[in-house]
C-alpha cells in the first residue's frame, strides 16, 4: 500500500511487517556537560545546590525542580556513598548469559538528592542495602567523559 492508496478497511491493519530505523543523538545539555568533564579531567562527582531550598541534587541540573531557580553552588559530592537499591543481572543486553552475574545499584551520597545507578563491584550475596560503597575511578589517561570513567562503586 502507498500513500496514494487509500483504506476502507482499518482493522486489517494491525500489523505491519518491517524494519525501523531508529538513530538519534543524545545531548547531555550544559550541566551533563559539565558533570561528565569534571568526572573526567578532575576525578570528582559533581551535584549542584540550589540556593533557596539549599537542596544538592545528583545529577546535577542547571534548575531546581521544586522552586525553578537556577542552581547556584557546584558541589563535589564525593565518592563515597550508599546502596539504596540493587539488582543483579544474570543476562547481558543482548540476552546472553553472563559467565558471572552483575550487581547493578542506585548509589545515594550523603545530603544529596538523587543518585547514580552503576555497577557494584562484589559478589551478588554480599551485597546488602545501606552497605556503604566508594566510587573507583578508571585511570585519568582512560576517561573519556562517560558514566564509566567510574569503574564500578566498590564495598567501603
Ligand atoms: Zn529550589
Amino acid at each position: 500500500m502507498t500513500f496514494l492508496e487509500r483504506s476502507r478497511e482499518p482493522e486489517a491493519h494491525k500489523h505491519w511487517y518491517g524494519d525501523m530505523e531508529a538513530s538519534y543523538v543524545y545531548s547531555t545539555g550544559i550541566a551533563g556537560e559539565r558533570f561528565f568533564s569534571t568526572l573526567r579531567d578532575k576525578g570528582k562527582i559533581l551535584g549542584a545546590t540550589c540556593p533557596k531550598c539549599k537542596k544538592t541534587v545528583l545529577p546535577p541540573r542547571m534548575y531546581c525542580e521544586v522552586c525553578f531557580s537556577e542552581m547556584g553552588d557546584w558541589v563535589d559530592v564525593g565518592k563515597e556513598g550508599r546502596v539504596d537499591t540493587f539488582s543483579i543481572a544474570q543476562v547481558g543486553v543482548g540476552g546472553e548469559p553472563l559467565e558471572e552475574p552483575v550487581v547493578y545499584g542506585l548509589i545515594r551520597f550523603p545530603k544529596v538528592e538523587g543518585g547514580l545507578v552503576h555497577i557494584i563491584a562484589a559478589k551478588p550475596e554480599k551485597v546488602k542495602i545501606g552497605m556503604k560503597v566508594k566510587a573507583k575511578l578508571r585511570p585519568r589517561k582512560e576517561r573519556s567523559g562517560s558514566i564509566l570513567d567510574i569503574e564500578s562503586f566498590k564495598p567501603h
